[in-house]
């Protein structure tokens, strides 16, 4: 396709250096990154992405795909390529009857959850309002109910992805399968820009809610109660969240601070988590029934909403015996800036129920994953926030096995091995069927198998 022929036309929107537009264009969720795009294209529809595949092979430019622009890494725009955007295609179409949405991919979680509430529809997607669906899906997709029905990516039916040649596919467990099971888990940016994904959503309509607070002297207590919520044989009907901070800034102003959505009855949650009740003193504890929708604001006001600049990861955990929670202790005394800490997030239960080879998601037998985060305000604390986030990674390593691949950290010298484990090999043979000359590639992507 190179320089063969008439140069492809570019369609869609486009957003070049000069055009007013161009500085928020480019702009990453994380604002450590600041980089320059040769051209943005916002896809107004699948052809637009076609077009822009072809004039950037034809120009033999870089080419980034993106979505919601939450790469931990600024991965999804790249200085002196082209940015392939489908954010302006965010079209839901419900099918009531059957549980099916069919989803353009732009669309960001908190709006999805919206326009599938107006059914008493959910497909389980991140706990963020303003987390893509495109990077969310494609690596796994943790939610609030991942404990109860599983990761985003098991209620992906079908994807409509456009390949390196420009060719538009759709992958399912019929049509190219190889490529559907690489598709979920294997990470954003890989095999191709995906347009349209067909879920398989759940009936929903009230939960029961919890939000714990507790000081910082009480952290111990309550990881150690908090993490039998997530071990095998939990109550699967029960989606727990641990926020564990320096508390100086940001929501969740509270140092420790527990939410919970449960599909059944307040009484029974208020049964099921008697034992964290118990654990130290906690400050305020509410326990109420409110509907679904009111639970995931809820939780989403929690979580940072405007862009900032961070350094993080989420290494996954199964029991933490007392030795790693020594280990979050000795990193939250010394936060090295504003705004650090740790988010446990309850997985287990339904995602396990996958077996690990089934899609490209590897680690289907974590309790939970655990993210270790520093705000970057200042040069400064960049460099202490960076340091911090890399040292307490290796600290918990002992306590850790494999790293989610949504939360991709470049410092990581055996990425394939942490992102992927024994998905990988398969991964790059699907890579060599469907992108052999590595057109879509980035740091830490998945290269072809040779031979
Ligand atoms: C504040 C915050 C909260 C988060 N909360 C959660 C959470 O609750 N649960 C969870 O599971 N994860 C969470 N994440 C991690 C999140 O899953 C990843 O950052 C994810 O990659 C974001 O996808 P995106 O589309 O927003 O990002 P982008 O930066 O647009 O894309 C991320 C990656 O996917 C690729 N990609 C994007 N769109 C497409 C597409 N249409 N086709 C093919 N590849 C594409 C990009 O090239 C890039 O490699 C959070 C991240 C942040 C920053």
């Amino acid at each position: 396709m190179l320089r063969r022929g008439k140069e492809p036309e570019l369609t869609g929107r486009i957003v070049v250096p000069g055009n007013p537009q161009y500085n928020s264009a480019r702009r990453e969720f994380n604002t450590f990154f600041n980089k320059f795009p040769l051209v943005i294209v916002f896809a107004q529809k699948t052809r637009d992405v076609v077009n822009a595949i072809r004039w950037a092979r034809f120009n033999n430019i870089p080419i980034r795909m993106r979505s919601g622009r939450h790469s931990y890494e600024g991965l999804s725009v790249v200085t002196g390529g082209i940015v392939i955007d489908v954010s302006d295609m965010h079209e839901v179409d419900v099918n009531r009857k059957r549980g099916i949405a069919t989803v353009q991919t732009g669309i960001r979680g908190g709006a999805l959850n919206e326009a599938l509430w107006n059914e008493r529809l959910v497909v389980p997607v991140g706990v963020c309002r303003t987390t893509g669906i495109g990077g969310v899906t494609l690596g796994g997709g943790h939610s609030i109910l991942s404990r109860q029905y599983g990761l985003t990516q098991d209620h992906l039916l079908d994807a409509e992805i456009v390949m390196a040649d420009g060719r538009v596919l759709h992958a399912n467990a019929d049509q190219h399968a190889d490529l559907f099971w690489a598709l979920r888990g294997g990470g954003g940016g890989n095999f191709g820009v995906c347009t349209t994904f067909r879920f398989r959503a759940h009936r929903i309509d009230t939960v029961a809610y919890a939000e714990i607070t507790w000081d910082l002297r009480d952290m111990e207590q309550v990881i150690r109660v908090w993490q039998e919520f997530t071990a095998p044989g939990a109550d699967p009907r029960l989606g727990p969240l641990l926020s564990i901070s320096n508390g100086l800034q940001g929501p969740p102003r509270n140092p420790v601070f527990f939410q919970g959505v449960f599909l059944g009855s307040t009484a029974e949650m208020r049964k099921l988590l008697r034992p964290l009740l118990r654990a130290g003193s906690p400050r305020k504890v509410t326990i109420e029934e409110i509907t679904w929708i009111e639970s995931v604001r809820r939780v989403a006001d929690t979580q940072a909403t405007l862009p900032y600049p961070f350094k993080g990861v989420a290494p996954y955990v199964k029991h933490l015996p007392n030795a790693g929670i020594s280990t979050i202790r000795r990193f939250i005394e010394k936060t090295p800036t504003s705004s650090a800490g740790v988010f446990l997030h309850g997985l287990n239960g339904a995602v396990a129920k996958v077996p690990s080879r089934a899609t490209a998601y590897f680690w289907r037998r974590a309790w939970s994953d655990v993210t270790l985060q520093a705000t970057l305000s200042t040069q400064e604390e960049a460099k202490r926030g960076i340091r911090w986030v890399e040292n307490f990674r290796r600290a918990m390593l002992p306590f850790t096995r494999g790293v989610y691949v949504n939360t991709p950290d470049l410092s990581i010298k055996n990425w394939k091995q942490a992102y992927y484990g024994g998905n990988f090999d398969r991964l790059t043979r699907v890579k060599a069927r469907y992108d052999p000359k590595n057109i879509f590639n980035f740091p830490q992507s998945i290269p072809p198998a040779r031979g």
